[in-house]
C-alpha cells in the first residue's frame, strides 16, 4: 500500500508545490488536509478527491489520532507553528514531516525529537535540495575530489520581499527574517558539501528599513570554519534579489550551481564542465523529498534528513545571531 499523508497549513507551499507534486508522488499519497479556512477545505475536497472524514480544522485536529487512512502529517505552517503542530501529530501517533526551519530555536527542535522518540514515530526535515540530483552530484565531487580537495564554498540565497504586514517580518512567527527562511539553504549547502559541522562562525548585519525588519534581519554576511579546513562566506537578505548560488572551491578547479535553490531546476556552472558531469535530469523535488519519507515509514529506515538535521541548522543560525550580538567570533567546538 502507500503512505498516507495530511497537509497541515493550506497556504502557498501547499497549494503550489506539495499538492501538484503528490500528483506525482509513487510512494506517498495526498489523502488529508487541516486547514483553518472552510472555503480552503471545500476546494480541496473537490480539486483532489480528499473525503471528509479526512478534513480537519485547528479544533479537532488531535483527532487525526483515530484516522487510519493518514500515516504522515505534513507540518506546512508559519515557522514558529512547526513545534505545537509536531509534537502534537507525534501525540496522535503519526509519523511527522516538518518544513524547513524546523522551529525558531535549539531547544524546541529538541522537544520535537524528544516527542517523536517518546511516541516511536519517525521525524523528518523538508530539505528538499538533499533529494535533489544536481545537489547530490555536486556533493559528490566534493567527497571524491573529483575537482582536488575542496578549500572553500561562497553561498548565498536571498529575494527582495514584499508585503510588510506577511508572517515572515514577525520573530514570533517567522523566528528571525532572511537568515531562517533562506539563508538556511546556503548553510545546508555549506553542511553538505563537507559533510561536517561548522567549528567556529562570524557574522555581521545590515539593516537599510529599520520599519520593514523591525523584528527579523534584513541582510546578514556570515563566514564558517570546518574541521577539514573549509572555509566558508555566505550570504542572506530580503532586501533584494539576484543572489541564488553556491561555488566550492577546489585545489585544481571549481563547481556549483546558480540558481542552485529555486523550484526550477538547478543550473550547474564549473571549470570543467566534461569532469564535473552535472549534465543530469532534473526531478520534482518534493516528489522526490516525500517519496524519500514515505519509503522510510514503509520498511521502517531512518530518514537521511532527521530531527537531528534540523537542530544543526538551528544550532549554526543560533550562532550566527550570537556573532552579531556580541560582534565576535562564535566557536561550537
Ligand atoms: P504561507 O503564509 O503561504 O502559508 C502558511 C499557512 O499557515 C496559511 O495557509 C495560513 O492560513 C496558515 N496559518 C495558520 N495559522 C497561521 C497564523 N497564525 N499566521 C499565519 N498563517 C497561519 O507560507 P508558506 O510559504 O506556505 O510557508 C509555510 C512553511 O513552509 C514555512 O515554514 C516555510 O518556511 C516553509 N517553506 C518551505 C519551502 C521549501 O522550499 N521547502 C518553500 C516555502 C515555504
Amino acid at each position: 500500500g502507500k503512505v498516507g499523508v495530511a497537509l497541515v497549513g493550506l497556504g502557498n507551499l501547499s497549494t503550489n508545490q506539495l499538492a501538484p507534486a503528490l500528483q506525482k508522488t509513487k510512494v506517498m499519497e495526498l489523502r488529508g488536509i487541516v486547514t483553518g479556512t472552510p472555503a480552503k477545505a471545500d476546494k480541496w475536497q473537490q480539486q483532489y478527491g480528499i473525503a471528509k472524514e479526512h478534513t480537519y480544522n485547528y479544533d479537532n485536529y488531535d483527532e487525526i489520532a483515530n484516522d487510519d487512512a493518514i500515516d504522515v502529517i505534513y507540518v506546512v505552517l508559519p515557522n514558529g507553528m512547526h513545534p505545537e503542530y509536531t509534537i502534537r501529530a507525534a501525540k496522535a501517533g503519526k509519523h511527522v514531516l516538518c518544513e524547513k526551519p524546523m522551529a525558531n530555536s535549539s531547544e524546541e527542535c529538541r522537544q520535537m525529537i524528544a516527542a517523536c522518540k517518546d511516541a516511536n514515530r519517525k521525524l523528518a526535515i523538508g530539505y528538499r535540495c538533499q533529494f535533489d540530483p544536481f545537489h547530490r552530484r555536486c556533493i559528490e565531487l566534493a567527497r571524491e575530489q573529483t575537482f582536488g580537495k575542496l578549500k572553500f564554498i561562497e553561498a548565498g540565497f536571498g529575494f527582495k520581499i514584499g508585503d510588510p504586514n506577511q508572517w515572515r517580518l514577525k520573530s514570533a512567527l517567522a523566528g528571525g527574517g532572511a537568515l531562517m527562511d533562506v539563508g538556511i539553504y546556503a548553510l545546508q549547502a555549506c553542511r553538505y558539501l563537507t559533510g561536517e559541522e561548522p567549528l567556529e562562525i562570524t557574522a555581521q548585519e545590515t539593516k537599510t528599513d529599520p520599519v520593514k525588519f523591525a523584528e527579523v534581519d534584513e541582510t546578514i554576511t556570515w563566514s564558517m570554519k570546518f574541521p577539514s579546513g573549509v572555509s566558508t562566506s555566505c550570504m542572506t537578505t530580503y532586501g533584494f534579489n539576484g543572489i541564488n548560488q553556491f561555488t566550492g572551491l577546489c585545489d585544481n578547479g571549481w563547481f556549483g550551481l546558480d540558481p542552485a535553490f529555486s523550484y526550477a531546476p538547478p543550473q550547474p556552472k564549473s571549470s570543467n564542465p566534461s569532469q564535473a558531469k552535472l549534465d543530469l535530469d532534473p526531478v520534482d523535488q518534493f516528489a522526490a523529498e516525500m517519496d524519500a519519507f514515505a519509503r522510510c515509514v514503509l520498511h521502517d529506515e531512518p530518514s537521511s534528513v532527521p530531527g537531528e538535521e534540523g537542530l544543526r541548522d538551528l544550532v549554526a543560525i543560533e550562532a550566527i545571531y550570537e556573532s552579531i550580538r556580541t560582534g565576535k567570533a562564535v566557536s561550537l567546538a
